[in-house]
């Protein structure tokens, strides 16, 4: 997309501006002419100011951290702008064992972690049985600790027994809620209507759910923007991931651009008052579009960071996207960085779960 400023009429962005920070539902139209004032000074420090005031008037100053462990980089997908997709024969794959997970998590637990997330590819290896045991495992060792899992699309039974187990957040990102979109980022057989039922089993089944994002994927447009905003608003998730698309060298997207900082800030902003109480990560993919993209990110509206838990001799591997930060640094070193980070924007990182806040406070 050309992520060049837009020249919508003041007056009619100003008002869905102003529609969207007084709580009334969005339409199509609406978030289409939102979307229009990207660019324009006015509007987007307004939706940041009152992103803000909202994001305050919930969770404080208190920015939420959650413990990311990379399990496993294999995946049966072939997700076009993945550098971990499974028919990328020059990716180096590892599988974290049992052991390695919960030492993990046991580090994270001395430096203050209270949330762990297991993220991976789409990995057969873990069977149902054998992911459930992990979590089991891992919510008796640490009975105070939420465990969200974000390891793609499964059956409404495999959600269920994995919900059993106790896992009590699920990250599955919808990427785009366009079509024709979706198909130009993912190859057969994967489809957006399968993708979105699973973010409503995953719903039904009483996870907090993430989803989200790319921001300047290729092929998207403001009309597609507009279609991811009218989903988040039907959706309601819990949590919303979104970063800015950043090229990976052996996919077919190499030579594509890559997202824009600014507009993916500006999203953060509209998605904090689109959904005021929701958990909104400054991402890695912001940190490394912009050496001060995450603590720009909770200025906006964010209140989440995820650093990284895995071991370091695997980080590398987890290669997403090309020049990912954060690879060589131990556990304790991410969280005293992001905690110098988060104060030099006046918040807190706290140690707490950060569970969603269901009810009005
Ligand atoms: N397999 C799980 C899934 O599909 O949800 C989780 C792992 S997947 C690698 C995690 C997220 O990485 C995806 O949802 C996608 O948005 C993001 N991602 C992958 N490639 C990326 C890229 N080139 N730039 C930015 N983000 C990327």
């Amino acid at each position: 997309m050309n992520m060049t400023e837009r020249s919508g009429n003041e007056a009619v962005f100003m008002g869905a501006a102003e529609k969207l920070v007084s709580g009334c539902h969005m339409t199509r139209q609406d978030f289409t002419e939102l979307l229009s004032g990207y660019g324009d000074l006015r509007i987007t420090e307004y939706l940041a100011q009152e992103a803000v005031r909202v994001r305050r008037q919930y969770y404080g100053t208190k920015v939420f951290t959650r413990g990311l462990i990379e399990f496993t980089n294999y995946c049966k997908n072939n997700c076009h702008y993945c550098g971990i997709r499974g028919g990328n024969r020059n990716a180096v794959r590892y599988r974290l064992t049992r052991e390695e997970i919960l030492e993990c998590c046991q580090e994270g637990y001395k430096l203050g972690f209270r949330t762990f997330v297991l993220q991976g590819g789409e990995d057969p290896f873990y069977t149902d049985e054998k992911m459930a045991d992990i979590v089991r495992e891992i919510k008796s060792t640490f009975p105070d600790c939420a465990l969200t899992l974000s390891i793609g699309e499964k059956s409404y039974e495999s959600y269920r027994l994995l919900r059993e187990a106790g896992a009590d957040r699920y990250l599955l990102r919808h990427e785009t809620a366009d079509e024709a979109h979706y198909r130009l980022l993912h190859p057969e057989p994967m489809s957006l209507s399968v993708r979105k039922q699973c973010l409503y089993d995953l719903k039904a089944l009483g996870y907090q759910v993430g989803a989200g994002m790319m921001v300047g994927s290729p092929g998207q447009t403001w009309e597609t923007l507009a279609e991811d905003l009218m989903f988040l608003q039907k959706l309601q998730p819990q949590m919303v991931g979104m970063g800015p698309f950043i090229p990976h060298h052996d996919t077919c997207f190499a030579g594509e651009r890559a997202g824009s900082v600014e507009l993916t800030l500006y999203l953060l902003s509209i998605v904090r008052l689109l959904l005021p109480r929701v958990l909104l990560p400054a991402t890695t993919a912001l940190g490394t579009m912009d050496p001060r993209g995450r603590e720009k990110g909770l200025a906006v509206g964010a209140n989440v960071v995820m650093p990284n838990l895995s071991p370091i001799k695997n980080r590398k591997n987890y290669d997403l996207y090309d020049n990912k930060i954060c690879t060589g640094d131990e556990a304790a070193e991410c969280r005293m960085c992001l905690e110098r980070r988060v104060a030099s924007v006046g918040y807190e990182l706290v140690t707490e779960r950060g569970d969603y806040l269901w009810q009005e406070t």
